[in-house]
């Protein structure tokens, strides 16, 4: 996959990018980063890349020239064969669609993802309009730049990518995958993916930290038991956590009466 990053700050990039399972994918050739400079497409003497707001208010606004012309050096795919062409070119607002897992794995099937960062109070919004296919947000706060945001989905797209992590199948039974997600992996029997749900407690050695034990079904060797701990505690762990995500996760009748069971122990 090749992933392009523009920002005007492209150092901000050094470190995010050279370390774990990043670096890995880079040196295995999985993933291609390029990081362009948006002020070497601004014309004049002071690298111009910011104006003020038409309409008055505070602060500066990103330009569109330098944005098109950086993306039309890139040479990607025009908006109309982008999807056909497996690219997307995605500007980073706060007012973007959320970033989640589902949209981690759809960018991860592609081939090609350009990401823009916006500054300032933002971007000329004919940038969204014309330039980019989606808008991206990772969550609903307000960040200074869209560097992190896009060090984020660079994060997750890249470890998704086929190879980019040791074993396959674990990226397959973390929080958020819902089953469909999933491919059939040949793990042990023991684990299992979250159907959407958080993922499980996990736990190494040692077994008694200053006391503190480790849950004894983990070391019984019973994989039906360890599964349906797990299965139990994840579903424990998003009700308290994040019960939102039970609305659209995969449960079985099992887990239903799971459910029941926890919420009435909790009353
Ligand atoms: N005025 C804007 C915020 C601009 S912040 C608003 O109120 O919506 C400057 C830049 O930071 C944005 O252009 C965007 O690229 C980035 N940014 C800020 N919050 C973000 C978020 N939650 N997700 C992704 N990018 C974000």
């Amino acid at each position: 996959m090749k992933i392009d990053i523009v920002t005007i700050f492209p150092d901000f990039f050094r470190g995010p990018l050279d370390h774990g399972i990043i670096r890995r994918a880079r040196e295995a050739s999985l993933a291609t980063i390029e990081v362009h400079d948006l002020r070497a497409f601004a014309h004049d003497r002071h690298k111009t890349v910011d104006d003020r707001p038409f309409g008055g208010g505070e602060g500066m606004v990103l330009k569109p020239e330098p944005i098109f012309e950086c993306i039309e050096a890139l040479n990607v795919a025009s908006r109309e064969e982008r999807d056909d062409a497996g690219q997307s070119v995605v500007l980073l607002s706060a007012q973007g669609k959320r970033f989640d897992q589902s949209v981690a794995n759809e960018l991860a099937g592609l081939k090609r993802i350009v990401l823009i960062c916006g500054r300032y109070e933002g971007v000329d919004e004919r940038v969204g309009q014309y330039l980019a296919d989606r808008e991206l947000s990772i969550g609903d706060y307000v960040l200074s730049g869209g560097e992190l945001g896009a060090a984020v989905i660079v994060d997750c797209v890249t470890r998704l990518i086929p190879g980019a992590v040791g074993n396959q199948a674990s990226t397959q039974q973390e929080s958020f995958t819902t089953f469909s997600q999933a491919q059939a992996g040949d793990g042990p029997s023991s684990t299992c993916t979250s159907g959407g749900l958080l993922d499980y407690p996990h736990y190494t050695r040692p077994a008694d930290f200053r006391g503190m034990g480790v849950p004894e079904v983990l070391a019984s060797g019973n994989h039906v038991e360890i599964r349906r701990w797990r299965r139990r505690t994840a579903l424990e762990k998003t009700l308290r956590n994040r019960p939102d995500l039970l609305d659209e996760a995969a449960l079985s009748d099992e887990d239903r009466k799971l459910l029941a069971q926890i919420a009435g122990k909790n009353l």
